[in-house]
């Protein structure tokens, strides 16, 4: 009978060359289940492995997507100096200390300098770079480094509006608190442009968190 997972139970730690890559990653959910304490051969265990298989590949397919490829396809010169913004951008990411969902809202902004984005590339950024291990700091402020790269435009806002399973569940986090990061770059930085931009982030009609 397998034994539920106990903290400080020593578990014998397979180095990489010791060859878990034997194993497939169905044969490693099985065993995380049994160590849990459950059966992974009862009827409604039996398709699981394969099923967290699966999603936990779509959770992540991030890795395999290049943010300046999606972008390079969608960039356009433009004669147009006023702030570009997508606001309320749904976002589902996996914090990265426990692998557990925290997701939210999403608001970017820019000011171009010449060249604008695709306005459906920004979502898709968001995506390649939510679907990764994430910590929501980090997650902001790639977003905004790689519209900066791409375009380098006059400045570029990011703003994430998030709550973390991670602290809900575990009792941590009052239960309708969220968590807001930002990143502001070049002219971002300066106080009218980004008052400007929280203000319109905050203009109501658009169902907040
Ligand atoms: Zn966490």
């Amino acid at each position: 009978m397998a034994q539920p997972i106990a903290v400080s139970k020593t578990v014998r730690r397979i180095s990489r060359d010791e060859g878990l890559s034997e194993f497939s990653t169905q044969e490693m959910y099985r065993e995380i289940l049994s160590r849990l304490g459950e059966d992974p051969s009862r009827d409604g265990l039996l398709a699981t492995p394969s099923r967290v298989e699966k999603s936990m590949a779509f959770l992540t397919k991030g890795y395999d997507e290049d943010p300046t490829k999606i972008l390079r396809g969608a960039m356009f010169d433009v004669d147009y100096d006023e702030m570009v913004i997508v606001k309320d951008i749904e976002m589902f990411s996996l914090c990265e200390h426990h692998m557990l969902p925290f997701f939210g809202k999403v608001h970017v902004a820019y000011i171009p300098k010449g060249k604008v984005i695709g306005l459906s590339k920004i979502p898709r950024l968001v995506e390649v770079f939510a679907r990764r291990l994430q910590v929501q700091e980090r997650l902001t402020r790639q977003i905004a480094d790689a519209i900066q790269e791409a375009i380098a435009p006059q400045g570029v806002g990011v703003v994430i509006e998030a709550r973390h399973l991670c602290m809900m569940m575990r009792g941590i986090e009052k239960q309708h608190s969220s968590t807001v990061t930002s990143a502001m770059v070049g002219c971002f930085r300066q106080k009218e442009t980004r008052l400007e931009f929280l203000s319109l982030v905050r203009q109501p009609g658009q169902g907040g968190m």
